[in-house]
Parts: structure tokens; C-alpha cells; sequence
């Protein structure tokens, strides 16, 4: 069958693959640990699937709003106002099915072919290549380990052209789980104004943080107007398979991503956004002993890579992603993950899943049981050793 043309710039999630593989590998009767996906083993808070169940036997069980249902994008907007020093209206929210739409949907309403996108590289691989399927050009912006995987001004202000339209940021980062400095987010703001670029902020990790208070691009005076905030309940509450997510956006924007909305899914299935207002709502304690579980497991995974031979794990200050260097062990980031797999029964990511860059690192989820992780480690330093005799 021939397909559209414009199939040939669509890319895909590493993640994804990885997952299929791990899954056929397992189905023929292989024991692999995976620590590819980016999804906390934890259970979705009892109270909120409480609120599911009622909201199914209430009736809850038609189309909702296509931008959302009012109860949870008041919620959306309190808890965003809550956490920062901005007031946000639940009239510019806009519910989605997972996060991922916001990444789609930017591009479609933004950018004409033939304009520039800036995308992190390393970075989510979905920016670059919704970029590119809207026939923009992604232009990679390099996030280098002497800046702890930070932006640098000076590199971002070389690359935007008369043609950038977006520029994407990610913070608490995947994959290399950094964090922006306040400062940085300053001086990010301030190209954008001068250059009147779009921020799509994806700020999906910002409950996930080791030190200190998550600080949003929409806190800049001025900012409002040009960011898109995107985020969602897949991490911070275990709710992947919920398909939860929004985006806050600038007025103009909210009836073009309702038309979207209206065009591609309709709405965002209601009796489960019913249990995501009481997600936002409700105590938060389950996200605390969350966060304090992946800290005790950051711990734990950054000195159990730092001990094998070759591999240098900085410390993530954010999200549950460790990024080693693997280049000590003679082995590039995506020969290593292979062999990993085929030789030891592991499955990590490689850097080179995230864009050009990071081409001597792996990307590990400690999104996974203590076991897990020992077990891991545990068959990485065998297979590491066995390497090293051979
Ligand atoms: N942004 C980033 C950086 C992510 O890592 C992910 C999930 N892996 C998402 C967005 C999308 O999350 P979801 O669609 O599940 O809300």
C-alpha cells in the first residue's frame, strides 16, 4: 500500500520499540529487567480510582466538553496556581488524552513549512519529530554535560533565525533528568520576547524534583502570552495508562486546540477526567511517598552505575531518569543497550534515542522496583566484567 508522503517525516519513541522487543523477548521465555519506559510502577492512588468507579456507576459515560470537563480544569488551573507565583483561569486549559497531543497540536497550529523549531538534544524524541511532520525544520539545540545537560544561552541565541517560530523546553529533563536554573528560565524568556518565539514548556516532571521549587516559564512577566505549559498525571500520579494530560495556553490559542480537538478525538474520556480532578484535589500524600521512593532509588541507581567499570552517572537533580556515560567501557551508548538486551536480559535506552548527541550514553528508568534496579546492576557488572575478560 502507498502512503501519504508525509508519513516518511513522522518519527516514533524509541521507548515504544524497545517495549515490543523486551515483550517478544520475554513471550520466548527470556527473563529481562526493563528499565526502558518512562512509567512509575507504583499504583494509581486508591482515592482516585475511587472517584473512576463512582463516576462509571454515576453515569459519567458520554462526550464531554472537547476542551475538557469544568471540574477538572478548575482543578488544573488551582493546582498550577497553587505550586506557582501565577494565577492561571481554567479557561485556558485544554484537557488532552495524555500529554502528547499538546506536542502535536503546537506544531499543527504554529508552524508553516519552511519554520525552525529549536528542540533539545538530547530530548523527548516526539518534538523533533512532530516538527518535522508539520514540514518544519527541527534545528537541535546541544545539551552538553559540562552544563549539567542545561541550555546555554549564548548557543540558543545562535540558533534562532528570522524562521524560529517554537522553542521547546523541557524541564525536570528526559532524558537527562537536569533542571533549569531560575536564571536560565529568565534569560530563555527573554529571547523569546525578543524574538517573538512560542515556548512549549513541557513540564510533565515538575512534581518530580530533588531540590528545591519547580519554577514555571508562565511565572516570567510577560511570558504568558507566548507559552504553552504541558503536562499531565502520567508521572506524578502513576497514571499512564489514564491518558491525562493538558495544556495551559495563551488565549488565542485555546479555540485552535479545541478544533483540533474536535477534529482528531473529540474530548478526553470524562469519567476518567472526573478522577483526575480528584487526583489534583485530593490529599497528595501518595505523591510524596512517590518522590521520596524515586529519591531513595536515585540513590541507590546513580552509585550502583557509578561502581561499574566505564560508566560515569551524574546525579539527576529531577525525574526518574539516570543518563550515564558509558564511553569507559569501549562501547557506544546504542551497542552497549543492544548487547544489554540480547546478552544480559536488560532493557535501557540509548542516548541516540533521544537525537544526535548523546551518543555515549544510555538512558535508565528508576521508575522501578529496588529489585528491579539490584537485579539490573547486578547483570550489568557480569556482563560488563565478562566483556572486559573476553
Ligand atoms: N513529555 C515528556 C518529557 C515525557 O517523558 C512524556 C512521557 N514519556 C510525555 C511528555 C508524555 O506523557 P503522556 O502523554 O503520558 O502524558
Amino acid at each position: 500500500m502507498q502512503l501519504a508522503a508525509r508519513m516518511d517525516h513522522i518519527g516514533t519513541e524509541t521507548a515504544f520499540e524497545a517495549a515490543a522487543k523486551a515483550r517478544a523477548l520475554a513471550a520466548g521465555g527470556r527473563d529481562i529487567v526493563g528499565l526502558h519506559i518512562g512509567e512509575p510502577d507504583f499504583d494509581t492512588p486508591p482515592n482516585v480510582v475511587e472517584v473512576a468507579h463512582r463516576a462509571l456507576a454515576d453515569g459519567h459515560t458520554h462526550y464531554a466538553p472537547p476542551v475538557g470537563v469544568p471540574a477538572f480544569r478548575e482543578a488544573i488551573a488551582a493546582d498550577f496556581s497553587r505550586r506557582h507565583d501565577v494565577e492561571v483561569s481554567p479557561d485556558h486549559v485544554v484537557v488532552t488524552p495524555g500529554a502528547k497531543p499538546i506536542m502535536a497540536f503546537t506544531m499543527m497550529a504554529l508552524v508553516e513549512p519552511g519554520d525552525e523549531v529549536i528542540v533539545p538534544d538530547p530530548g523527548f524524541p516526539i518534538y523533533e519529530s512532530m516538527a518535522r511532520f508539520t514540514g518544519a525544520t527541527p534545528v537541535p539545540i546541544p545539551l552538553r554535560p559540562e552544563n549539567d545537560f542545561r541550555l546555554d544561552l549564548d548557543e540558543l541565541r545562535a540558533l534562532v533565525s528570522p524562521r524560529t517560530r517554537v522553542l521547546v523546553l523541557n524541564s525536570p529533563h528526559n532524558p537527562s533528568g537536569a533542571v533549569l536554573k531560575q536564571t536560565d528560565i529568565e534569560g530563555i524568556a527573554s529571547i523569546a520576547m525578543a524574538n517573538d518565539l512560542v515556548v512549549l514548556a513541557d513540564e510533565i516532571y515538575s512534581r518530580i524534583l530533588y531540590e528545591g521549587e519547580h519554577y514555571s516559564m508562565l511565572e516570567v512577566e510577560g511570558m504568558a502570552e507566548r507559552t504553552i505549559v504541558l503536562d499531565g498525571l502520567s508521572k506524578t500520579y502513576a497514571m499512564t495508562g489514564w491518558r491525562l494530560g493538558w495544556g495551559i495556553l495563551p488565549p488565542p490559542l485555546v479555540p485552535a486546540f479545541e478544533r483540533l480537538l474536535i477534529n482528531t478525538v473529540s474530548c478526553t474520556a470524562t469519567y476518567a477526567q472526573l478522577a483526575g480532578a480528584e487526583a489534583l484535589d485530593g490529599p497528595q500524600d501518595a505523591v510524596d511517598a512517590m518522590v521520596a521512593e524515586f529519591r531513595a532509588r536515585r540513590a541507590r541507581i546513580i552509585d550502583g552505575l557509578n561502581a561499574l567499570p566505564g560508566v560515569t552517572a551524574p546525579m539527576p537533580a529531577g525525574a526518574f531518569y539516570a543518563f550515564p556515560d558509558v564511553s569507559g567501557t569501549g562501547m557506544n551508548g546504542a551497542t552497549l543497550a543492544e548487547r544489554l538486551l540480547e546478552e544480559a536480559g536488560v532493557c535501557v535506552l540509548a542516548g541516540t534515542a533521544f537525537g544526535g548527541v548523546a551518543t555515549d550514553r544510555l538512558r535508565v528508568s528508576y521508575a522501578n522496583s529496588t529489585a528491579n534496579l539490584r537485579l539490573a546492576l547486578e547483570r550489568m557488572a557480569a556482563f560488563l566484567a565478562a566483556a572486559a575478560d573476553r
